[in-house]
């Protein structure tokens, strides 16, 4: 059966980075002794399996999860084929880890940001240091425990440097991504940053104007706003303001209401 088109573009990405590292040439997957063969005159011989591509690992094929256990079990297996993944040459060879996500299944909420950074690298965890921190402040001001919500983001692994993801790496991920989703079934979404609205939305516009009004992934609402990595003191802390309102808004259309405490955040936005 011929493969299919993003197979093919996945194999060309992976043997042309094989090549411009110097390998030439790649064993195929599965070499059968000629002497264990059985004769043709006994038994027709068993086509061999197509070329391996040991350098992208493929999820497990499995029946189709559904219930919350078959799909945190699903979800696992995932986690595992994406710890093993190496679709993207550059990221796999530099990063520390793959950056999975965390949350319960079946959240309200779902954040996702663009990609690990470099503690999240170390740690293994999506939206930790600093910038994690300041999520857990908004998640809270806003009603939200970090343990009640799911976190991940676009890529699985650390751009070096934390440069911006390439176009190739964010296709290769999105399979991993959808799969999760899918498997995680938020009943909301936010995008934080533009990187990862514009993923999502399949757009290329502006996070300013994005943020201000739901979207939708997959028929799930999805609001963008910008990366807590954008508000620190550094940066923009001004810009706070702005991400108070957009949660605002997502809180009134998920029909729930501010805490108390939130008042005290809204005061310092
Ligand atoms: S970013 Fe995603 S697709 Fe690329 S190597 Fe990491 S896990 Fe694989």
């Amino acid at each position: 059966m011929p493969a299919d088109p993003e197979s093919l573009r996945r194999a060309r990405q992976s043997l042309e980075a094989l090549r411009s590292a110097g390998i030439e040439w790649v064993p195929r997957a599965v070499a059968q002794p000629p002497v264990n063969r059985p004769a043709p005159s006994v038994k027709p011989p068993t086509p061999e399996p197509p070329p391996a591509t040991p350098t992208m690992p493929r999820p497990a094929a499995t029946t189709n999860p559904v219930t919350p256990d078959q799909r945190r079990i699903r979800l696992q297996e995932l986690a595992e084929v994406v710890s093993r993944c190496a679709r993207c040459p550059e990221l796999c060879s530099t990063r520390t880890q793959t950056v999975f996500g965390v949350g319960p299944i079946d959240v309200e909420l779902c954040c996702i940001g663009e990609a690990p950074g470099a503690d999240e690298d170390a740690q293994g965890e999506p939206f930790v240091g600093k910038a994690g921190q300041l999520l857990n402040d908004i998640l809270k001001a806003s009603g939200f425990a970090r343990s009640e919500v799911y976190i991940c983001n676009i890529l699985k692994c650390r751009p070096p440097g934390n440069r911006t993801p390439k176009p190739e790496e964010s296709d290769n991920c999105r399979e991993y991504l959808h799969e999760q989703l899918a498997l995680v079934r938020p009943k909301f979404m936010v995008a934080w940053g533009g990187t990862a609205a514009q993923n999502l939305l399949k757009v290329t516009t502006p996070i300013g104007k994005l943020r201000g009004q739901l979207h939708e992934f997959q028929g799930i609402p999805l609001l963008v706003t910008y990366h807590p990595a954008y508000l620190l003191p550094h940066r923009n802390p001004a810009m706070k303001k702005e991400v108070w309102k957009d949660m605002q808004l997502l809180v009134k259309k998920m029909g729930r209401s501010l805490p108390e405490s939130s008042r005290k955040y809204a005061s310092e936005s």
